[in-house]
């Protein structure tokens, strides 16, 4: 069964469909999205091409496109503008011109990668996102935030280009490891947490293997999606609170070293800290934060910080990512499950009190 979400942005609205069997429409689909164009790239990666390149470029040939096949390196490596200048230059070599379109199959690196040489190419061409990661399919592929890395910044360097299709087709993530699986279900969590309480019961049922994981994943498109309409550019605050856990989040990722931890599971723990300052500071029940940890818990993400973190290094950190005027900075809390907001005066001190409670075992 597919289900879909519309993103409407207007003359950038584009249809997300989500569920099994979609990666062998393609062809058929993106015909339908793009029908007068057929000189196509598809940019995999060295791990995703050999389960799903073969599947993509059949469809895409079945329905008359002229598909050429790009891989990169697998990991966050390959988002650079290294890689970009090599994509690039292999888009040119095989004649793709205005008139061409890009397919991104992959995570939420291939997503942000080519989504950027879309944006770039000949001054921009259309793309179609097929995610195949739970990060990618509630997160990435949808919103338009494309880019690269510099050596000592993620995601410095990019542009805003939507996608006019995205397909997520929930077979693919049979494929990944269990902790790559467990570690999209931190974001999944993360927008029950802002926008929908009542989702905790249905992800609740995936984890114990009853639910209906293509429905839950559509619900996280949906989530996604009515933020990104309101807030396209990131101007209104709005999709701010998709940072919601984050900014610790992100500060314990760096000092771990990229790749040591998990994206999603670096956002485990600063779920935890951001969850802990909403009970202090926002007003949420001590039952609404027991509720997400113990759904952490059972995808199998982290709660407690290492000894090896230090404190004082997490904060420089945060220092650097975010702005602290007069000793405070703008955090996403929770009044209560499903409603966020951004606190304009959480102090370094709370930052650092949430930190100790991060390293004790959680009640
Ligand atoms: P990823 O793309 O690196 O994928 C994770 C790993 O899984 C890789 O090794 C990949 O080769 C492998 N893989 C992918 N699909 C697979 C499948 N179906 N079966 C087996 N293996 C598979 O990482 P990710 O977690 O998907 O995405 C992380 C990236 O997304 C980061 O660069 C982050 O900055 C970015 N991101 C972007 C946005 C946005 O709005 N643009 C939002 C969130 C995250
Ligand atoms: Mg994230």
């Amino acid at each position: 069964m597919n289900s879909s979400v519309f993103v409407n942005l207007g003359p950038r609205s584009y249809t997300v469909r989500v569920g099994g069997g979609l990666l062998a429409q393609l062809g058929a689909l993106a015909h339908e999205t793009l029908p007068e164009r057929s000189s196509c790239a598809v940019l995999t990666d060295s791990n995703v091409a050999p389960l799903y390149a073969q599947t993509a470029l059949e469809s895409l040939r079945a329905a008359g496109k002229k598909p050429v096949l790009i891989t990169v390196p697998a990991g966050e490596a390959s988002k650079s503008l290294l890689v970009a200048q090599d994509v690039l230059g292999e888009m040119a070599r095989a004649g793709l011109d205005r008139k061409s379109f890009l397919v991104a199959l992959g995570g939420g690196v291939i997503g942000d990668l080519g989504g950027f040489c879309a944006a770039i190419y000949q001054r921009g061409i259309p793309y179609v996102q097929v995610p195949t990661t739970v990060l990618s399919q509630v997160d990435s592929s949808v919103g338009g935030k494309t880019g690269v890395n510099l050596p000592d910044a993620k995601n410095m360097v990019g542009s805003f280009h939507q996608p006019v299709l995205v397909l997520a087709d929930t077979d693919t993530l049979k494929s990944l490891h269990k902790r790559e699986f467990n570690e999209g279900f931190a974001e999944i969590i993360k927008h029950a947490g802002i926008r929908d309480a009542a989702m905790y019961d249905a992800i609740d049922e995936v984890a114990d293997g009853r639910g209906d994981l293509a429905e839950l994943i559509r619900r996280n498109i949906a989530i996604k999606a009515r933020i990104v309409e309101e807030d396209e550019f990131e101007t209104k605050g709005l999709r701010a609170l998709l940072n919601y856990g984050h900014t610790l989040g992100h500060a314990i990722e760096a000092a771990a070293g990229y790749g040591q931890l998990l994206h999603g599971e670096a956002i485990s723990l600063g779920l935890r800290a951001a969850s802990w300052l909403s009970v202090r500071l926002g007003g949420l029940s001590m039952d609404s934060h027991a509720r997400m940890m113990q759904l952490l818990k059972k995808f199998e993400l982290p709660l407690v910080l290492g000894a090896e973190f230090e404190r004082e290094e997490l904060l420089r950190i945060a220092r650097m990512d975010k702005k602290f005027e007069k000793g405070r900075i703008r955090f996403v809390l929770l009044h209560a499950a499903g409603d966020a907001y951004v606190s304009p005066d959480v102090t370094e001190a709370d930052l650092a009190a949430a930190l100790d409670e991060l390293t004790r075992q959680p009640a």
